[in-house]
């Protein structure tokens, strides 16, 4: 396997045995088998053809910053898109950028073309093509708001364009989610803009992270998704979870929200800590809730 996906991607981009704790904001996570890092739309569609002829199970992932891969790794091959896909073109109001471009580096580029839209997505460290699996949000903000199209690889290794309404984007949520659909580059409509007022608003997000957010520890955010009419974090700590810990996994007592790698953790740590918040959580309110955080591979 490993020489038929180098023939693919190149020697330099296939890595075997490779521990995800690397590949993941929770710096946790045992090997994947195979770890390879397309450089284009075709690469990512050979490799999984490879895969689906060979009965390999495939994974495609962005920055690993909403992943959970368990202590035992992941048997198969991870297909990672930050590596070598990130390039980003700006034609007028227009953003095109491969699925591996950090949101980061996309909203750069909007503040350096006065493009206004996307101050909300810069503080959130994913890539692109993460975001629209989650439809990314925050600050009253959403990917939905601004995607206008997107190029997609489906099971057949067809290439097709989704538009938004293709994208059946809800709350955290995608046809991505839901059918084994991959988006390989992904076109934005911005607005006109300013550029002083653009990095205002930008900072001004940036800064309430900062403030609120444990961004010293890893994590993979919010691990909960935000049940209707509450918020996760309120009711966490209502629960007396505040500062709770399995292990090196804990609760953050900055915010109850996120779970945080405070010492070490493994990643069965972690899956056994948000099993607790979950229980305790709904013990306590009757309110149940949904990790965010996607969880992959043997624990
Ligand atoms: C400190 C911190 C703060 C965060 N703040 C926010 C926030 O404010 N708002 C928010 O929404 N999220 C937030 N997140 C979570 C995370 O950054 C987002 O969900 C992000 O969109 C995930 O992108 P990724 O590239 O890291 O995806 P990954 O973690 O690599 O993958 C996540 C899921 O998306 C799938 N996926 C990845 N790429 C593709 C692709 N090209 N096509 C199809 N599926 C794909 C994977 O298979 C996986 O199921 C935060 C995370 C951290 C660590």
């Amino acid at each position: 396997m490993k020489e038929l996906l180098k023939n693919i991607v190149g020697a330099d981009n296939v890595l075997a045995d490779e521990p995800m704790s690397a590949h993941t904001t929770f710096k946790v996570g045992g090997p994947a088998d195979y770890l390879v890092s397309p450089r284009s739309i075709e690469e990512v569609r050979d490799v999984i053809a490879l895969c689906n002829s060979q009965s390999v199970p495939w994974m495609v992932i962005g920055n690993g910053s909403n992943l959970l891969v368990g202590d035992r790794g992941y048997r198969g091959v991870m297909i990672r898109t930050v590596e070598n896909m990130q390039q980003i073109f700006v034609t007028g109001k227009t953003i095109v950028a491969q699925a591996g471009a950090l949101l980061s580096a996309v909203a750069r580029q909007a503040l350096k073309h006065e493009l206004a839209g996307m101050e909300f997505a810069a503080g959130i460290p994913g890539t692109i093509g993460g975001a629209m699996m989650m439809n990314a949000g925050a600050y009253g903000g959403e990917m939905k708001d601004i995607v206008s199209q997107v190029t997609i690889l489906n099971e057949n290794g067809q290439i097709c364009q989704y538009t938004n309404e293709d994208m059946a984007f809800g709350y955290r949520d995608s046809v991505l989610a839901h059918d084994r659909l991959i988006a390989l580059e992904i076109t934005l409509g911005l607005e006109e803009g300013n550029r002083d007022e653009i990095a205002a608003i930008m900072n001004d997000l940036a800064g309430r992270r900062s403030s609120k957010q444990p961004l010293e520890y890893p994590s993979a955010g919010s691990t909960f998704k935000r049940p209707e009419g509450y918020f996760a974090g309120a009711l966490i700590e209502q629960a007396g979870l505040k500062g709770y810990r399995i292990g090196g996994a804990m609760v953050s007592d900055k915010h109850c929200g996120f779970v945080i790698n405070i010492d070490h953790a493994t990643a069965d740590d972690v899956r056994r800590l948000i099993e607790h918040v979950k229980k305790t959580v709904f013990e306590n309110s009757g309110v149940e809730l949904t990790p965010e955080v996607r969880l992959t591979g043997e624990f």
